[in-house]
């Protein structure tokens, strides 16, 4: 069950949860190149895995919005699996790395053989995607974690930001994990992610999508 999907020209986007937290993963593929972009994996790679099957899709670009394991644990299994290099904001390095301990903390006993981080993510960085197709805008928005990042896009005819756990839809991510600042997310949210047009919509890290305007009137955290 998707919880968000459209499409513009032979550019797709697809969002679907994913593994026991019900992580959102989106992919951005064209039906023309068959290249795809996957943000966050999630836990398990079933679910990605079967849209890239069933779309023959290439997969490009392995990105996350941050290193928490309910996002991450199929990023090495799926590199693994497509060549494509994995992105992550150097601030959640610790947490890539720290996948086996941080699973366990939550009961879960993982066997995987981590990949290296390819690219490092920076505030401000373009990530170009299938020849120019799709440019993703990368934003640093620490506070859920210190390497949390969100994506903007326009290419699908209006704004659209990607934004894992640092906005849900009438709240915000938690920040009672170690990397995690109450006053930072605030900050980041009002001062990166409010900036852009009130139509933008959010596709969050859990949960159904949301848009600005109605998170600067409804949010109880932020108004
Ligand atoms: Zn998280």
């Amino acid at each position: 069950m998707e919880v968000y999907k459209t499409k513009k020209d032979h550019l797709h986007i697809v969002t679907f949860p994913v593994g026991d937290f019900a992580s959102n993963c989106t992919v951005i593929y064209s039906d023309a190149t068959k290249n795809a972009l996957v943000i966050d994996p999630g836990f398990t790679i079933a679910p990605v895995n079967q849209l890239i099957q069933k779309n023959k899709l290439k997969v490009t670009h392995i990105l996350h919005t941050h290193g928490h394991f309910d996002h991450i644990t199929s990023s090495s299994e799926l590199r693994e699996m497509t060549k494509a290099p994995i992105y992550l904001h150097p601030g959640d390095e610790h947490f890539f790395k720290d996948l086996i301990h941080q699973a366990s903390l939550f009961g879960y006993s993982l066997k995987i053989n981590l990949s290296p981080i390819d690219h490092f993510l920076s505030d401000n960085q373009i990530i170009e995607f299938d020849q120019g197709t799709l440019s993703l805008k990368v934003i640093h928005t620490p506070g859920h974690s210190q390497g949390g990042c969100c994506f903007f896009t326009d290419n699908f005819g209006y704004p659209m930001l990607i934004a894992g756990d640092t906005l849900f839809k009438q709240s915000v991510g938690r920040t009672d994990l170690p990397g995690g600042d109450f006053d930072q997310i605030v900050s980041s949210i009002k001062n990166k992610l409010f900036i852009y047009p009130d139509a933008t919509v959010v596709i969050t890290g859990h949960g159904p999508v949301t848009n600005i305007g109605d998170e600067k009137k409804y949010n109880p955290y932020l108004t």
